[in-house]
């Protein structure tokens, strides 16, 4: 039975549908990348990778019209931001090609006593797993493979079944770069071959996952029980702090674009907005009024902002907590009606601490936004989840920020600002959105071998 299938979100049609690897597939597949990890990669220079990245890096460039309508039609992504997240992904490559050997020179140790030297050589260990999700098929494979390959690893890829075939256009690119075989392998694999195959194989050395938290869960268990090095990028739900502005308008244009982008399907999304009391009024007014005036549409569209969720289930199962929302007390500003895989936004606000719209993710155009009478309450709520992956945070008292950035349980603060991501700026989070970091220089670091070079 296959089930790695192209459905398009927006209009519901089926694509072309892919048989899962088989057993001996899969079996082959790390045999490959194990032998092109001892054989190629422990022959080649980090600048020799570097170089093969860099082509990786400008395939994406020339192909990158290919490569957006591929995942317009896999996950409904509107066409400029498919395209920007192309672009994107070109650019991580890139860095990693350009900064690559800088990052993985040796390290020396000041010896606190005795003669000698002592250093740090940046080796790799060998096969890893990455698990990646369908929101940004491009970008989620650029942050695990582009350092890794560069570093020396070699890499096994599961992409999300409903994106079989930018998984293997990405495939398709390592090879035309002119990676060996066995160096980038994409695998359409099952979970049980996941837990029961590569995981446990001792030539595989460990697993990056980016999804769900049920799904990161699974792997770590079976990572853990085979001793492996897991990376983990989950959910959460991010909180936007607003304490003070002198421009509205940017304000909530940074808001309104940081739970928008992607159709509202990004971890790092702002979730949670919490306003200080005196901007309270004013800020639910225009945001609501700027959120809604993004209008779902064809995502093939250039003047679309706003198009359909990654699927049907995706969409219904919003609509399902929204519902649920609203029966446990939140008032509902702007009402998400839902077409299809086409969800619109919606603005909450009196979500009590008590309902589960309180702790939830919502991954789509929902928007929850709370009062709070000053800096502490604000720090409050915003830590007051399970999650701590980014938050965003305005005010233009310069030691206010950085007072409440040390404060906030998250991976990433960003103040006065939304959709900063860049190459070099380290990606990763704490409590349940997950441990380890990617992209910047410890992007390259999590599955390398720092080993000790000890002289005398
Ligand atoms: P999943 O976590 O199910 O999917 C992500 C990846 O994990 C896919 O490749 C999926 O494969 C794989 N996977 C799922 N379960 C297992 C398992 N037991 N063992 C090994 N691999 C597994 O995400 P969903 O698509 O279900 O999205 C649901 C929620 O996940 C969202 O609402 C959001 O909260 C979160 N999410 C977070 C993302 C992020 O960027 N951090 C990205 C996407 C989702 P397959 O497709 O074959 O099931």
């Amino acid at each position: 039975m296959s089930k790695y299938v192209v459905t398009n979100p927006a209009t519901g049609a089926s694509g072309p549908s892919f048989g899962l690897t088989t057993d001996a597939e899969v079996n082959d597949a790390i045999g490959a990348a194990d032998r092109a990890h001892s054989e190629f990669t422990r022959r080649t220079s980090v600048a020799e990778r570097a170089a093969l990245m860099q082509r990786v890096a400008d395939l994406h460039t020339e192909r990158r019209e290919h490569l957006a309508e591929l995942i317009v039609r896999e996950m409904g992504k509107p066409v400029e931001q498919a395209l920007g997240e192309v672009d994107f992904a070109a650019d991580i490559y890139a860095y990693y090609a350009t900064h690559g050997e800088a990052f993985l020179a040796d390290e020396p140790i000041e010896l606190l006593a005795g003669e000698g030297s002592a250093f740090i050589r940046n080796a790799s260990l060998g096969v890893l797993l990455g698990v990646m999700p369908w929101n940004f098929p491009y970008y989620q494979v650029a942050r695990f493979a582009g350092p890794n390959l560069v570093l020396g690893n070699t890499i096994l890829l599961k992409h999300a079944s409903q994106c079989p075939e930018s998984s293997a256009a990405i495939e398709q690119i390592f090879t035309d770069a002119g990676f060996p075989v066995g160096a980038y392998r994409n695998l359409y694999a099952s979970s049980a071959q996941i837990a029961d195959i590569i995981i446990p194989d001792p030539r595989v050395c460990g697993v990056s996952l980016t999804g769900s938290e049920g799904a990161g869960a699974a792997v770590a268990e079976v990572a853990g029980r085979n001793l492996k090095k897991v990376v983990l990028e989950l959910g959460g739900s991010d909180p936007f702090i607003v304490l003070s502005t002198d421009n509205m308008d940017e304000a909530v244009d940074a808001a309104v674009d940081a739970r928008l982008d992607n159709s509202g399907q990004s971890c790092n999304a702002a979730k949670r907005f919490i306003v200080i009391e005196e901007l309270y009024d004013a800020f639910v007014e225009s945001f609501t009024a700027k959120i809604t005036g993004n209008v779902p549409g064809d995502p093939l569209s250039p003047d679309t902002t706003l198009g359909p969720l990654s699927s049907l289930g995706a969409a219904e199962g919003l609509e399902e907590q929204l519902q649920r929302a609203e029966a446990q007390g939140a008032t509902v500003h702007a009402r998400g009606q839902r077409k299809g895989a086409f969800f619109s936004p919606t603005v909450l606000t009196d979500v009590s601490p008590q309902s589960d719209a309180y702790r939830e993710e919502f991954f789509g155009p929902v928007a929850a936004i709370y009062r709070v009478a000053d800096e502490a309450e604000a720090v409050q709520i915003a830590n007051d989840i399970p999650y701590g992956l980014g938050s965003y945070l305005f005010t233009t008292d310069p030691e206010q920020a950085l007072r409440v950035a040390d404060q906030i349980e998250a991976g990433m603060v960003f103040i006065n600002g939304s959709l900063l991501d860049g190459a070099e700026l380290p990606f990763g989070g704490v409590k349940r959105s997950g441990f380890g970091r990617e992209l910047g220089r410890f992007g390259i670091a999590e599955f390398a071998n720092k080993k000790l070079i000890r002289i005398l």
